[in-house]
């Protein structure tokens, strides 16, 4: 019949892994008792070791769950060890009980003073040969009086907690010493509470030292407060102090067997009152087994339901697809380098190509802006290219001097550092992009170092590449040889060009007029700023000869004759039509027979020529980029991905990554939940053929 309890025990343990929730309970003796009542030295009286929290104040502030497990001699006959664990810390077996004591002195001094007590139990096994298979529950003391440091709301705390813990199917065990009348026991009290009938709660009488022998009779025959399970008494006086840990044990044992032992007429066996530690030991074991076998049918019962529930509800919400930590973390892997070599199309030289020549294309208009369209004699240029008369050696060395300075201006701008970093921007972008998605949203730590990796390639390669990109355009800062075939493509692709910024110009010039409320609208609004500036330009002229114009004050009325926003139109309106203007001529220019004669007109078509430097730029960087930073990048992300993503992690760090993951958390919940069910109701029906009398249930229809 050991057999069973210590089964039922291990079976406990597993469902309280399963669920807190009541239904799924095994009972458990838990111990009551006010402050002082020698609530701790019946438990170290029991395990034989002193390993409780010592302490004026109060020192329990936490529940301890407290198991203990009879470890039988080995084979050979010699002791087996004894020893303490925390499961919840991974502390490993501790044989020196002194450090028992530390350690749950520590975890219960760890609860902010603030919240005196906390509800969160501390999980305490003790394997020892001397210890019967017995779980206890110790709860913090009830407390008389409320005083400076123990306010109010700590008596209603520590009575709300215990009274947690004393229902069913749970056993009471109400410490009462001797000397206090049990009227005034709180334990009692509590206990009567949830159990009047008195079933399953044991009074245990401490101190029966401090009362004549016959009072101490009198209270353990249980007339005044019967109790069905009835009162034990000890004398569990630790000589505290003195006492070494190990001689406790015998030191409590010899003083109570001293006591009881001289006053046999009180307690002798007709009398027939539960006296000594190895009586209630005993009593403790029967009552929590029969406890125990009575909840079998119950419990088993329970456990059916439960798990039928979790296989049902795990076959409909993930059709028993079973998944583990490990091949979420290998999924996620393949994952992310499946969706980086998607990606990356978009990096391939053509692509990349583009890119740049996109940027340098909008150089190329900064260039020709900044060169020739505010330049006096742009016109003078169309006129000499559309004159057929004029012979190409005969243009003057003013548009070939510019022409080279536009030329430099475009190689010189700092394209190696510029491509690069819009190459290597690009790639930025989408590896923030893929951390920033499903499943990396869940993970943030491993997203962070994804970012972090990646950022590391690039930044170690930037530098590099763009000076070698750099120094491959070199050559293209002195001279550009354009061929006839490179000068047909730049010139259709300046047409281009300009046919989509005249587009752009137009489209915004029409948002304008809508806005303006049409065309004669903003004729009228772009002829009044053209005043404004005339009349602008004229005043200072006015005050740079001295002669400060009076009627300059009375002029500046009429500016509210639009609205400010109106007048900013109009100015934009203004500029875009003279680019507008511009670029038609120059898109006929370039549309000419001059500029399609050939790369010998580049002074009279420089927007062709550019358009080849830019052409030539863009292959280039391409060329040197795909080579010194991407095929490198491409090279080493998915190694980095391999080594430093979530590499070498434990088996913890694989399940708290995957959990991380709130659709795997919840589909690992239920499946854990399933399998330890399963486990559980295997043990339940395997204590069928332990016990005859207790047959498993037969599943549900
Ligand atoms: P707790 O606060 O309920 O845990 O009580 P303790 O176990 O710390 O005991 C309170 C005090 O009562 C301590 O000084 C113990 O030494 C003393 N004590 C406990 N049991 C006995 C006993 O059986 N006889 C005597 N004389 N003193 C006891």
């Amino acid at each position: 019949l050991m057999h069973l309890t210590k089964k039922l025990i291990e079976i406990r343990t597993m469902l309280i892994s399963i669920d807190q929730s009541d239904a799924l309970k095994l009972p458990s003796i838990v111990v009551i008792g006010s402050q002082s009542s020698g609530k701790s030295s019946v438990l170290e009286a029991i395990v034989g070791h002193e390993f409780l929290p010592k302490g004026n104040n109060m020192v329990t502030r936490r529940p301890i769950e407290l198991t203990l497990i009879n470890t039988p001699a080995s084979a050979d006959g010699k002791a087996s060890q004894e020893y303490g664990e925390f499961p919840g810390l991974g502390l490993g077996k501790i044989t020196d009980f002194s450090v028992v004591q530390r350690t749950l002195t520590d975890l219960n001094l760890a609860v902010p003073a603030s919240e005196c007590v906390s509800n969160e139990p501390i999980d305490l096994r003790i394997y020892s040969p001397h210890v019967p298979d017995l779980t206890l529950i110790d709860l913090p003391g009830y407390i008389q009086i409320a005083s400076m440091d123990q306010p109010e709301t700590l008596k209603e705390k520590i009575a709300g907690l215990c009274e947690r813990y004393i229902r069913e199917p749970n056993i009471i065990l109400a410490v009462c010493a001797a000397d206090v009348d049990l009227a005034n026991s709180p334990a009692l009290r509590a206990s009567r509470k949830v159990d009047p009938l008195g079933l399953r709660t044991i009074g245990v009488i401490t101190k029966m030292d401090l009362v004549p022998p016959d009072q101490g009779a009198t209270i353990l025959s249980g007339n005044r407060y019967p109790l069905h399970l009835g009162y034990v008494g000890v004398v569990a006086k630790g000589s505290g102090k003195k006492a070494g840990r190990d001689t406790r044990g015998a030191l409590v044992k010899r003083s109570e067997d001293e006591y009881f032992g001289s006053h046999r007429d009180y307690f002798g066996a007709p009398s027939k009152l539960m006296v000594g530690t190895n009586t209630l030991r005993r009593r403790l074991m029967e009552v929590l087994e029969s406890s125990m076998a009575s909840s079998l049918h119950g419990i088993t019962n329970a456990v059916q339901l439960e798990l039928e529930e979790a296989q049902y509800q795990f076959k409909v919400q993930y059709n028993d697809r079973r998944i583990s930590a490990e091949s979420y973390v290998a999924e996620t892997m393949d994952l992310l380098k499946g969706r980086f070599k998607e990606y990356t199309a978009q990096f391939r030289k053509p692509q990349v190509r583009a890119n740049l020549k996109s940027m340098l294309e909008e150089r190329v208009m900064d260039v020709l802006e900044q060169l020739y369209w505010t330049d006096k004699r742009a016109s003078e240029l169309t006129q000499l290219g559309a004159d057929a008369r004029v012979k190409l050696e005969d243009v003057e060395p003013y548009w070939r001097y510019k022409l080279e300075a536009a030329s430099s201006l475009l190689t010189k701008s700092g394209v190696g550092r510029d491509s690069t970093l819009l190459v290597a921007d690009g790639l930025r972008a989408l590896i923030d992009s893929i951390a920033q998605a499903e499943p990396f949203n869940h993970h943030p730590q491993a997203a962070e170092r994804l970012i972090q990796f990646s950022h590391a390639i690039l930044r170690e390669r930037i530098g590099m590449t763009s000076d070698q990109v750099e120094n491959c355009i070199k050559p293209y800062k002195f001279e550009v040889e354009v061929d006839p075939r490179e000068w047909e493509l730049g010139r259709t692709g300046a047409v281009a060009l300009f046919e989509r910024e005249l587009k752009a110009l137009e489209d915004r010039l029409k948002d304008i007029r809508t806005r303006v409320g049409g065309s004669r609208r903003l004729n009228n609004l772009m002829g009044y700023v053209r005043e404004l500036e005339e009349k602008e330009r004229e005043r200072k002229l006015k005050r740079l000869h001295g002669a400060e114009g009076d009627e300059a004050v009375a002029e500046t009325a009429d500016d509210y004759r639009y609205p400010p926003a109106q007048l900013v139109d109009g100015r934009h309106a203004m500029f875009f039509n003279d680019r507008i203007g511009i670029l038609k001529l120059r898109l006929a220019a370039l549309k000419s027979r001059r500029c399609k004669a050939g790369p010998e007109s580049d002074a009279l078509c420089p927007e062709a020529f550019l358009n080849v430097v830019a052409d030539k730029l863009a292959y280039t960087s391409a060329m040197f980029i795909n080579i010194e930073l991407l095929d490198h990048f491409f090279y080493q992300f998915p190694r980095e991905i391999d080594s430093r993503l979530l590499y070498d992690l434990d088996r913890k760090e694989i399940v708290d990554f995957a959990r991380e993951n709130p659709i795997i958390r919840k589909h690992l919940d239920l499946q854990e939940r399933k399998d330890k069910l399963e486990e559980v109701m295997k043990q339940l029906n395997s204590l069928a053929t332990l016990r005859p009398d207790v047959q498993p249930t037969p599943r549900r229809q």
